[in-house]
């Protein structure tokens, strides 16, 4: 049986259940998604058995690809011992000094469930620490779900607002005006522009939440200029510098941060350090993690969670990580140049406007002639989104799963001959709606 017959069924069942047929937005494909079977390396077979090279990862959260023998093997250990309990296991404990091992920023640690969860215990953090209400955040950047982290997404541009202030845009219907008031939205890589913004709002900020490398603003680096800026101010300002390094973590040994001259209140972590599990960390400063110190005296921010650090995925991330050593991560990030230069040589042999942007193990392709500055500039248009779709689309059906944003990550499991077919693929894909792009 081949084409999307068992998925199509799948899905029409799953309309009746879940809204939109689906509890993440993220999976949805026209007219239907495809279900997953099972998957190794870095490869994926859909239940209708078609396989295909994975350059999502889960959503940039898997790095060393699916079902590594050394992370199945760790993990199968733990389920036979029981999953979770209500008592510390020995696997956190582990788990924590490893990853502190990594950062010498990394003074204390504590895990929770998600990537939301992460940067919203951040922001509380900074908060509780501070006693102050507002945070600041980059136009446009993806944080996750918490009302704060949240605005300043919105499809719309009519809603954005002045360049050189940003409106605090909701995403969600029905997100409290008090917590958009409390949050101060300032330009990406344009830190005169965002040192004025954050002036207006002195002795009024917890923090500012930056992303080295954030998707949504187009996934290009964030420059030394504006982080040295950001540093600096929220230093002389009595604000917490955070850095949500949920994705970016991949980058480098300590995170994307060990390319920068600073270093940061908190850390925000998530995606591959659950090494496939659920997971999201926060690390930083002793004194600004101690908000969260049961024993003190007077607790500032009292912080649990149910299925924190359980230790499926402590032996899960443990594992991948210890994998993704110094040496491992100089490879992937070597590879990551490589696949990006493929794809300019790619680009040029079909003579597009289309580019490429990213870092380390990542990298996207816009239907633009040239990388985008900021997110204003990365948004695409109407009709630059189809194209996008129609690129996606080919790719998928040419043996590459990418995510919906023309997007992917790699994996250590990837080699030279993935790249290669990529090459070819997206070369015959950018020749077919060559008609199409120079219209
Ligand atoms: N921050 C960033 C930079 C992210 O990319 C994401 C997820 N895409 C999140 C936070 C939220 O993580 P999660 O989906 O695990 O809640």
């Amino acid at each position: 049986e081949t084409g999307t017959d068992r998925s199509a069924k799948l899905y029409q069942k799953a309309l009746k259940l879940m809204p939109g047929g689906c509890s993440r937005n993220t999976v949805l494909r026209k007219p239907n998604p495809l279900y997953a079977e099972s998957a190794a390396g870095c490869f994926v077979t859909d239940i209708e058995g078609t396989q295909r090279v994975d350059f999502a990862n889960n959503m940039a959260a898997l790095i060393h690809g699916h079902a590594h023998p050394e992370i199945v093997t760790q993990v199968s250990e733990q389920l036979q011992k029981g999953s979770a309990f209500t008592l510390a296991t020995e696997a956190e404990v582990d788990y924590a000094e490893h990853l502190c091992s990594r950062n010498s920023g990394f003074d204390k640690i504590r895990f929770v469930n998600s990537g939301t969860e992460a940067v919203m215990s951040c922001l509380k953090a900074s908060r509780a620490y501070t006693g102050r209400a507002k945070i600041a955040k980059v136009e446009g950047a993806y944080h996750g779900l918490y009302d704060y982290a949240e605005v300043s997404q919105t499809a719309s541009p009519a809603t954005w607002g002045e360049v050189s202030s940003p409106n605090s845009v909701p995403v969600a219907f029905g997100t409290p005006q008090a917590a958009l008031d409390d949050v101060v939205v300032i330009p990406f890589n344009d830190a005169p522009r965002a040192i004025a913004i954050l002036d207006k709002h002195k002795q009024e900020l917890a923090c500012v939440l930056v992303d080295l490398l954030p998707h949504r603003v187009g996934l290009i680096p964030a420059s030394t200029e504006f982080v040295v800026a950001l540093r600096e101010w929220s230093e002389n300002n009595g604000a917490l510098l955070v850095f949500d390094e949920v994705i970016t973590f991949r980058n480098g040994y300590g995170g994307a941060q060990d390319n920068y001259p600073v270093t940061p209140d908190l850390t925000a972590m998530g995606k591959m350090i659950g090494g496939g599990f659920p997971v999201g960390a926060l690390a930083g400063k002793s004194e600004v993690m101690d908000v969260m110190n049961p024993l003190n005296d007077k607790v500032l921010f009292p912080h649990s969670g149910t299925f924190s650090a359980n230790p499926v995925t402590m032996v899960a991330g443990l594992s991948a990580m210890r994998l993704f050593d110094t040496e491992a991560v100089a490879k992937l990030n070597a590879q990551g140049d490589k696949l990006r230069a493929i794809i300019t040589d790619a680009i040029t042999q079909a003579d597009v406007p289309v580019c490429v942007t990213g870092a380390g193990s990542m990298f996207r392709i816009h239907m633009k002639a040239t990388p985008p500055t900021n997110y204003r500039d990365a948004f695409a248009s109407p009709q630059e989104a189809k194209l996008m779709t129609a690129l996606v689309d080919h790719l998928f059906d040419n043996g590459f799963m990418m995510i919906n944003t023309c997007s992917g990550t790699l994996s250590t499991v990837m080699t030279d001959k993935e790249l290669t077919h990529f090459a070819e693929v997206l070369v015959a894909g950018l020749n077919k709606l060559k008609p199409q792009l120079d219209a």
